[in-house]
C-alpha cells in the first residue's frame, strides 16, 4: 500500500491533536506533508519533533524565526513557512494527498477551499468554511473532484446512515428526513434566567465532549447545532425543513436517518472524535482509532427530547439564515464570532450573544452571493455591524 501525505490545518487545536493521534497509530499509511498553528507553538514545536513533517506553517514572522531554529538545534529536517498564502500552498501542493481542515472559524475558509480546489481528499471539521459559503464551496467540489468527508461527529454519522448514492437527491434514496442528534450543553437543564449570569468557563465545561473554546460555547447556546444544521443542508443536499434537531444528553447516538419506508437507521458509538477521523482518513476502508468500544450496557438508557426554544435562540436564528439563504448564513457565523470573542474575553454576557447576532442580521439584507471576494466582504461588514453595537452598548 503506498503512503498518503497529509496537512493538518489547524494541528495544535483539539481536532488536529486527535487527527495526529489517529495518524501514529498507522505510519505504514500516513506521512504528515505539513502542519499549522496559530498559537501553542509549543505544542506545534512538539508536533515536528514526533512527527517530522516537510513543513509547519505559523502565523507570524518571530513565530516562524523562533520555531525554525528549534527545529535545527533539535536536528529536526521540517522547513517553517509563515502566514496565510503558505496555509493555501501546504493545503493545495501537488504532493499532498489528504487535509484534515480543523482551523476554527472563518481563518479557515480559504485554505480549505484551496485543498477542495485541487480536488484533494478533504476532511471537514471547519463547519464555518461551509457555513459561509456553502453553494460555492460544493460547487468547487464537484468541478475539482474533491472528495468531501465530514468530520463533525453528527455529520460523519449522517454520511455512514446514507446510502453511497446519496447524491441523486433524498427523495430519491428514499430519505424522509435527518435526526440531528444534539447533547443540550453544559447548560440544557438550566432556567433561562439562571443562563444570565454563566461564565465562560462553565460554557467550555461540556458534559461529554472535550473541544476548542469556541465550539464549546457554541455548543452551550447551541449554535453549534444551528451551524451544524447549515453544514447538513450543504453536504447531503437537504432543505433546512427536513432536518430536525434532537436533545440526546448521552451523546452516543450521533445521528439517524429517516427512510420513507419507516426504517431510520442511527450511528452509535463513544463520544471520541478519533472515531470519525479514522472513518474519514480511511473511507472506504476501516482503521483501529484508539476509540474503546461501546458498551451498551453501561449506557443502559438513551434519552430524547425536542430543544426549548426559549433557551436556544440561536437555532431559530440559524434555521432562518438557512431558510433565506444567500448570504444571511455568513452574516450569522460572523456575527456569532465577534459575540462568543466579547463572551469568552467578559465583554458580554451569555445571553447577550444571541442578541448581537439577531441584531447583525437584521442590519444586513440578504444578498445572493456572487463569488468568494463578495462572502469576505460580507463577513467583514457583519463583523464591523456586530463590533459597532458591542462599542454603543457595553
Ligand atoms: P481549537 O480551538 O482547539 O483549534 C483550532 C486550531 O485552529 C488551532 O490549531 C489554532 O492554532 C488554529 N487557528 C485558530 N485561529 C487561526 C487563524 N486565524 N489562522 C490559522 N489558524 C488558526 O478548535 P477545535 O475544537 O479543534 O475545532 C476546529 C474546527 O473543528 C472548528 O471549526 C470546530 O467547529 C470543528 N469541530 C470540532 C470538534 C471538536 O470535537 N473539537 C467537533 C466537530 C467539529
Ligand atoms: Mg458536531
Amino acid at each position: 500500500m503506498s503512503v498518503s501525505w497529509v496537512t493538518v490545518l489547524g494541528a495544535t487545536g483539539s481536532i488536529g491533536v486527535n487527527t495526529l493521534d489517529v495518524i501514529a497509530r498507522h505510519p505504514e499509511r500516513y506521512a504528515l506533508f505539513a502542519l499549522t498553528g496559530h498559537s501553542r507553538i509549543d505544542v506545534l514545536e512538539n508536533q515536528c519533533l514526533t512527527h517530522r513533517p516537510r513543513y509547519a506553517v505559523v502565523a507570524s514572522d518571530e513565530q516562524a524565526l523562533a520555531l525554525q531554529a528549534r527545529l535545527l538545534n533539535a536536528g529536526c529536517p521540517t522547513a517553517v513557512l509563515v502566514g496565510a498564502e503558505s496555509l493555501e500552498q501546504v493545503a493545495s501542493a501537488e504532493d499532498v494527498d489528504v487535509v484534515m481542515a480543523a482551523i476554527v472559524g472563518a481563518a479557515g475558509l480559504r485554505p480549505t477551499l484551496a485543498a477542495v480546489r485541487a480536488g484533494k481528499r478533504v476532511l471537514l471539521a471547519n463547519k464555518e468554511a461551509l457555513v459561509m459559503s456553502g453553494a460555492l464551496f460544493m460547487q468547487a467540489v464537484k468541478d475539482s473532484g474533491a472528495v468531501l468527508l465530514p468530520i463533525d461527529s453528527e455529520h460523519n454519522a449522517i454520511f455512514q446512515c446514507l446510502p453511497v448514492d446519496y447524491a441523486r437527491g433524498m427523495a430519491s434514496v428514499g430519505v424522509r428526513r435527518i435526526l440531528l442528534t444534539a447533547s443540550g450543553g453544559p447548560f440544557r437543564d438550566m432556567s433561562v434566567e439562571d443562563l444570565k449570569t454563566v461564565t465562560p468557563k462553565q460554557a467550555c465545561a461540556h458534559p461529554n465532549w472535550s473541544m476548542g473554546q469556541k465550539i464549546s460555547v457554541d455548543s452551550a447556546s447551541m449554535m453549534n447545532k444551528g451551524l451544524e444544521l447549515i453544514e447538513a443542508s450543504w453536504l447531503f443536499n437537504v432543505r433546512p425543513a427536513q432536518i430536525e434537531v434532537v436533545i440526546h444528553p448521552q451523546s452516543v447516538v450521533h445521528s439517524l436517518v429517516d427512510y420513507i419506508d419507516g426504517s431510520v437507521i442511527a450511528q452509535l458509538g463513544n463520544p471520541d472524535m478519533r472515531t470519525p477521523i479514522a472513518h474519514a482518513l480511511a473511507w472506504p476502508e476501516r482503521l483501529d482509532s484508539g476509540v474503546s468500544p461501546l458498551d451498551l450496557l453501561s449506557v443502559a438508557r438513551l434519552d430524547f427530547r425536542p430543544p426549548d426554544p426559549k433557551m436556544f435562540p440561536c437555532l431559530r436564528l440559524a434555521r432562518e439564515a438557512a431558510e433565506s439563504g444567500g448570504t444571511s448564513c455568513a452574516v450569522l457565523n460572523a456575527a456569532n464570532e465577534v459575540a462568543v470573542e466579547a463572551f469568552l474575553t467578559g465583554r458580554i454576557g451569555f445571553t447577550d450573544i444571541p442578541v448581537i447576532i439577531e441584531h447583525t442580521l437584521d442590519c444586513m439584507a440578504s444578498e445572493s452571493v456572487q463569488d468568494l471576494d463578495h462572502i469576505l466582504l460580507t463577513d467583514r461588514h457583519a463583523r464591523k455591524h456586530a463590533n459597532d453595537w458591542l462599542s454603543r452598548h457595553f
